[in-house]
């Protein structure tokens, strides 16, 4: 089996051979070569301590030095040298007390998660596979290196792992594996919200988003987004709908594309159905103030998983209007822009798309084409530089105080009524206008 080395790569191994060490390419970029996929980053292992690695190389920075990493500079290039470490033991699921070096790559290679994930490779010793993990990639199927319960018990991550690689690489979970999951997925609760975080979000903008089913089947989304598992046991009787909230939500995360902010508004558009739920007498299901209420709640979970403030506001957005559907005349969709906030645009489209398609096929020719229609309109607009933010107004608060007004709050109460006037007559967006205007009716 043979693997085409990044140049740089090749660089360093050799560097580390030459001095007498061992040293390979390892994990997710051997993994991803074999299956023809291009790696994100290629990591080193070898038995080179981190002092020694840094002696041998001019510019090296200290990653992790306490895990035995440090990062090598070739260039402006990054890479990863780690020195082979066996895990000691393991506290409450979640961190090695301490870490040990090794001298034997096997012993690196065994406390790696999967099997596909414990392969090595150099130039001299070709591949180095001591868990059948091109058997699995074959397969394609993910399987803990040793026994999953105690791979589990050590490290509760690695289940959201397991799901989150199914979701990458379009693979399923091996049995034994499996079983183990839906045993220990407690254990996730002991995981930081920040390493949970990252693995729900490259399974979110995967190829296979819909292993969210996997998540709530195992019992994991029980414990890191019990919201979920409320949305997959909500039926919904209404004839726009032909699944349950959950399994809509799944749908609709399939049908826009693999973006980390449509996806995480797909993934919550709809978290406050199961709580806005009302029965009519003819016993459909209506949800209203769904999309305002799951803005809210949404929040609170991105607080909770500590994402950022911008993905956080971004999302929040575009589940409060996902459902707002303007009048299609010019006006009504300028005022529609200024309230959803334009950088949300052309997102909002596909996500609106994304819902409609996940519905039952009720009015959906006329869903679509309204979306179409509301789009070009969107277009146009843009198209003609129309005024859609104060930012864009002729007019600024410095120009009303040089006028005369008093700084504070009738500023911006101005500048607000100047803005919905031009939302309305985009023309009167001149500081000549606006000025005279403003000084005939909003002087007090
Ligand atoms: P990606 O493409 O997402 O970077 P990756 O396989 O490189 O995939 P990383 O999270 O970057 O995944 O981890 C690098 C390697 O370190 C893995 O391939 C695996 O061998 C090992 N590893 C990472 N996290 C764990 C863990 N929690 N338990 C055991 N081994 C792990
Ligand atoms: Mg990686």
């Amino acid at each position: 089996m043979q693997i085409q080395l990044p140049e740089k790569v090749g660089k360093i191994i050799k560097c580390l051979t030459d001095a007498g060490f061992e040293a390979y390419a390892v994990g997710g970029c051997v993994r991803d070569t074999l299956l023809g996929r291009t790696p994100g980053d290629w990591d080193i292992t070898t038995s080179a301590k981190p002092y020694q690695v840094k002696e041998l190389f001019r510019r090296t920075i200290d990653t992790g030095i306490e895990h035995g990493t440090v990062t090598v500079m070739l260039d402006k290039e990054g890479f990863e040298v780690t020195t082979y470490r066996i895990d000691g033991e393991y506290e409450d699921a979640r961190h090695p007390k301490n870490v040990v070096y090794t001298a034997s790559l096997l012993e690196d290679l065994k406390r790696r998660d999967f099997t596909i994930n414990a392969m090595a490779y150099n130039e001299t010793e070709g591949l180095i596979d001591a868990f059948d993990g091109i058997g699995d990639l074959k397969k394609g199927i993910i399987r803990c290196v040793g026994n999953p319960m105690h791979r589990f018990g050590e490290d509760a991550l690695r289940m959201l792992r397991a799901v989150r690689f199914a979701a990458q690489l379009g693979f399923s979970i091996e049995e034994e594996t499996r079983q183990a999951i839906l045993e220990l997925a407690p254990n996730l609760s002991k995981i930081s919200a920040e390493r949970i975080q990252v693995e729900l979000v490259k399974l979110l903008t995967s190829a296979h988003p819909e292993e969210m089913r996997t998540v709530y089947d195992t019992g994991i989304s029980k414990v890191i987004l019990p919201e979920f598992d409320a949305m997959m046991k909500e039926e919904q009787h209404n004839p726009h709908h032909c699944y349950t909230v959950g399994e809509h939500t799944i749908h609709a995360l399939c049908n826009v594309e693999a973006d980390k902010i449509l996806r995480l508004t797909m993934l919550f558009h709809d978290i406050a159905k199961p709580a806005c739920k009302t029965v009519d007498e003819k016993g459909i299901c209506h949800y209203y103030g769904h999309p305002a209420k799951g803005a809210e709640m949404a929040k609170k979970i991105f607080r909770r998983l500590k994402f950022d403030c911008d993905t956080m506001e971004q999302v929040c957005r575009l589940i409060t209007w996902h459902d707002d559907n303007p009048p299609l005349k010019e006006a009504a969709v300028r005022r529609a822009i200024h309230r959803v906030g334009k950088e949300q645009y052309p997102g909002l489209f596909a996500v609106k798309r994304a819902d409609i398609l996940a519905q039952s096929d009720y009015h959906r020719e006329e869903k679509l084409s309204y979306v179409d229609n509301y789009e070009k309109m969107y277009e146009d607009i843009i198209a003609k530089k129309q005024c859609l933010t104060l930012k864009e107004l002729a007019v600024t608060g410095k120009d009303l105080i040089e006028a005369g007004m008093k700084p504070g709050k009738q500023i911006g109460d101005t500048l607000n009524r100047l803005l919905e006037l031009v939302l309305e007559e985009p023309d009167k967006n001149t500081k000549e206008y606006l000025m005279s205007y403003t000084l005939k009716n909003l002087f007090i």
